[in-house]
């Protein structure tokens, strides 16, 4: 018998539209023969009763609009049998079983079944409109284990590389965005980028590209590639800068200006206030865009509340005023003022974010 599923987004903002649920829709319509529809948030008008229901969750910290889903839907269909997945479930799922009206079932992970399925883009019309980008992980886990991340935890180590991602692309889309963590770390990281070329879109990946994986071959590989705004790096910590500032060379060496490189500097994690300002120093000396990333425990039930041990909440607050009145679009562009101001005069973190900072409790 058809069922009718119904895909529901929680109330939180997202630049992407939800993946997940999308492939749960070719899934349903493709592999069983049910119809679908998507909504965001509640009260919503639904088409149909539904039998099935699906919400999806994002960030720890958007915990709130997810329980309000959960909630509203049960009560609303209360004969449907209810799941809740996405990354806060998969993180969190005791956490997400406390609301006072619980999912019937928290499903962890990916759906195996969905997984290489075209999602359903037929689903988010203006998404199609504006952007006409098809999201994609050509590769799930990574080679690494990097204790801030939840990658590890989540998907493991590297699996499900794929040789080809053109059954992917929802027909009409000039774009592909890569949301793999590792993509240069897949086998198959050539053949992918060959297909791109050949079907001539534009490109994105987003995760960002490991620099400890970029040769000569890659960086070239790269140039030939349309792609969307920037190239993403991480400088993380201070050991992989050797790593970092050969990448940069290598994408320069092939005609990516350090303007279209943008390296994010995680901290708030293990480093301190000089550490970071060091690391946003070498970005910049090497003529990149330095974006300061801050860490937020895998956990975090709210945004942006986490001090490590050898930060504090006024050294943090000047970061995200810095990043408000001097950087652009909350980056540090290697631009000359900046350069001259900050990162040639200045010797400490406190020297240069002073203006930035509460007065009282500005100490060397
Ligand atoms: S390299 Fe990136 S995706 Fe892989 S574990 Fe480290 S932070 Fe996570």
């Amino acid at each position: 018998m058809r069922s009718h599923v119904l895909l529901v987004e929680p109330d939180y903002y997202s630049r992407y539209p939800p993946l997940g649920l999308l492939k749960l829709s070719a899934y349903h319509k493709n592999v069983c023969g049910d119809t679908t529809e998507l909504v965001h948030g509640i009260d919503q008008e639904v088409e149909s009763e539904p039998d099935i229901i699906y919400v999806t969750s994002l960030f720890t910290w958007a915990w709130k609009p997810v329980w309000d889903a959960v909630r509203y839907y049960s009560r609303e269909f209360p004969g449907a049998e209810l799941w809740l997945g996405g990354l806060y479930a998969s993180l969190m799922p005791k956490h997400a079983a406390l609301s006072s009206i619980a999912p019937d079932h928290i499903f962890r992970g990916i759906h195996k079944e969905a997984e290489d399925l075209l999602p359903d883009y037929s689903l988010v019309p203006k998404w199609n409109k504006k952007v006409g980008g098809s999201i994609i992980f050509s590769s799930r886990g990574c080679i690494r284990s990097c204790v801030y991340c939840a990658v590890p935890r989540l998907e493991g180590s590297m699996n499900s590389m794929k040789r080809s991602i053109e059954h992917l692309i929802w027909p009409g889309h000039t774009r592909v965005i890569f949301f793999d963590n590792n993509i240069l770390a897949s086998p198959y990281w050539k053949n992918i980028f060959e297909e791109i070329k050949n079907l001539d879109l534009r490109v994105d990946f987003n995760q960002g590209l490991d620099a400890r994986l970029i040769t000569a071959e890659v960086a070239k590989n790269i140039s030939e590639l349309k792609i969307d705004e920037v190239v993403r790096l991480s400088y993380d910590y201070h050991e992989i800068g050797p790593y970092v500032k050969n990448a940069i060379e290598l994408l320069n060496s092939y005609g990516i200006d350090g303007r279209r490189i943008l390296v994010y500097a995680l901290y708030n994690f293990t480093d301190d206030p000089e550490d970071l300002f060091e690391r946003i120093k070498d970005i910049l000396r090497w003529g990149a865009v330095g974006y300061p990333m801050r860490y937020q425990p895998t956990n975090a039930l709210v945004k942006n509340r986490y001090i490590a041990p050898k930060w504090d909440a006024n050294r943090l607050d000047a970061i995200q005023r810095a990043r408000r009145v001097i950087g652009y679009g909350g980056a540090f562009p290697p631009y000359e003022g900046f350069m001259k101001e900050k990162v040639e005069k200045c010797q400490s973190f406190v020297e240069a974010f002073a203006e930035f900072m509460k007065p009282q409790e500005v100490t060397p």
